[in-house]
């Protein structure tokens, strides 16, 4: 079977990315092989999920598949952006994370974020390739919903009433950020 590393220590990012990708593909995590995640220092999306491909890439002679994602919020300048999984580092936890922002968002009246994903394919012997996804939406009053990860359950996808959180995990997953970025991808590279 072919494998490819899927680059990330997240484990909600790992399911959802194996769940995208071809069934033909042994997933293979870098917690399996303790290989450590690399510095996040771009100052892009799409810096930092480049730079996590030809840094695992080192690591194995098999195509390795990462991404950078985060949520950007209109009204908190584009925060946390970059920084979503350092702001739950900080915070101590996802949920204290999402009250964080809940408070700051509590006087404000635009409401409207998105969630952006940058995905970036590296085949062993060739150069990287990367493509966006991005899910407008909302971010609700409360943390609804237990399903998903990270900030699910404080995110209304636009044209729908409900979080992410509070969504089935599958119908999530074929319809957000990251599915859309792998749509794109799936164009570039057959294989997937
Ligand atoms: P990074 O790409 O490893 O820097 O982490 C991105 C951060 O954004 C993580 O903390 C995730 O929890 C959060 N994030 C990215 N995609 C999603 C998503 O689909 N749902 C909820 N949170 C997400």
């Amino acid at each position: 079977m072919k494998k490819i590393l899927i680059g990330t220590h997240n484990k909600g990012k790992f399911k959802e990315i194996s769940y995208l990708l071809s069934k033909k593909f042994q997933k293979i995590s870098p917690i399996l092989l303790n290989i450590p995640s690399p510095a996040e220092t771009s100052n892009s999306f799409n810096g930092n999920s480049k730079l996590k491909a030809n840094f695992f890439s080192k690591y194995v002679d098999f195509p390795v598949i990462s991404d950078d994602s985060g949520l950007c919020i209109k009204s908190l300048k584009n925060k946390p952006g970059i920084y979503s999984a350092r702001l739950a580092k900080e915070k101590g936890s996802f949920s204290k994370a999402m009250k964080f922002i809940l408070r700051k968002m509590k006087r404000k009246k635009n409401r409207s974020a998105y969630f952006i994903c940058c995905l970036t394919f590296k085949h062993p012997k060739k150069k990287a390739i990367s493509v966006t996804g991005k899910i407008k939406g909302n971010i609700s009053k409360k943390i609804l919903g237990k399903n998903g990860f990270g900030y699910d359950p404080i995110f209304i996808p636009s044209k729908y009433k409900i979080t992410f959180g509070q969504m089935e995990k599958k119908k999530k997953i074929n319809i957000d950020h990251r599915f859309i970025a792998f749509q794109k991808l799936k164009k570039k590279i057959r294989i997937l």
